[in-house]
């Protein structure tokens, strides 16, 4: 353990957000029993277990999507984000360029699909530098952070005594991170997004101006994920109601 403290973490919910867009549930009643939800291991691993557990039920109701329809793209500082046009479903693509050689450059393309969410990228956890958990706890953040819900490097190595669950996990959980922030659209998005040295902040900000832009999306319809788009169906509106504003701690994933 790297603490035994316990306390809040950063973006956690994010992480349920994650599992349940990713499984493709679009109708949940959440309900969370004190102050953060849980970070179980640092993925969306047990969240998944959990949604298996309860079951999904087809609902006899036509599943709405915000489309993309011009790309739209935010930088903050050296970090940039933005969405696209994308005939396929949903893609996030991220790139990851650290200074921790140990972590350094990765990439990381995913196409959203139930099966390849629970296969490849729900068990990636959360990460960070042992310089920057310890600068988290001195600034009150990332309290419970430790070796079983954090993946931790040091300059020269992994700290985790079991190893990585794939090679690239950082930049898969960046993906898993992605795929939590944008489900605060309020509907499930139809594009692809990219992200250089992203974070929830820059998620947050790409997703914010693609709602910003009315020209940007529309609301579309469909009776399965696998078959989207059945014409425009109204100004969508609605769904920036749909949006939610978290305030973000310092740039834990
Ligand atoms: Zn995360």
């Amino acid at each position: 353990m790297l603490g035994d403290r316990e306390g809040p973490l950063v973006s956690t919910a994010e992480h349920v957000l994650a599992a349940l867009r990713g499984m493709g549930v679009d109708n949940a009643t959440i309900e969370v029993d004190g102050a953060e939800v849980p970070i179980m291991d640092g993925s969306a691993a047990a969240f998944v277990a959990a949604i298996d557990q309860a079951g999904i039920v087809t609902q006899p109701a036509v599943r709405r999507f915000i489309q993309v329809l011009k790309p739209v793209q935010v930088k903050i500082g050296d970090a940039m984000g933005e969405l696209r046009p994308f005939a396929g479903g949903f893609r996030a693509e991220v790139e990851i360029n650290f200074a921790n050689k140990v972590i350094g450059h990765q990439t990381y393309a995913f196409d959203l699909s139930p099966e390849g969410f629970r296969r490849e990228v729900a068990r990636a956890r959360t990460f960070g530098c042992m310089n920057d958990v310890a600068r988290l706890w001195g600034a009150g953040f990332a309290l419970g952070a430790s070796f079983d819900n954090t993946v931790v490097f040091d300059e020269a190595r992994l700290l985790n005594a079991e190893g990585l669950r794939y090679a690239d996990e950082c930049a898969r959980h960046k993906v898993l991170d992605v795929i939590g922030d944008l489900a605060l659209a309020g509907l499930p998005l139809l594009g692809s997004y990219r992200s250089v040295r992203g974070g929830h902040k820059l998620n947050n900000a790409v997703l914010k101006a693609l709602l910003a832009d009315r020209g940007a999306w529309r609301v579309v319809e469909s009776e399965t994920a696998r078959r989207p788009v059945r014409g425009h169906v109204e100004a969508g509106a609605s769904a920036v109601g749909g949006l939610v504003a978290p305030a973000y701690g310092p740039d834990v994933s």
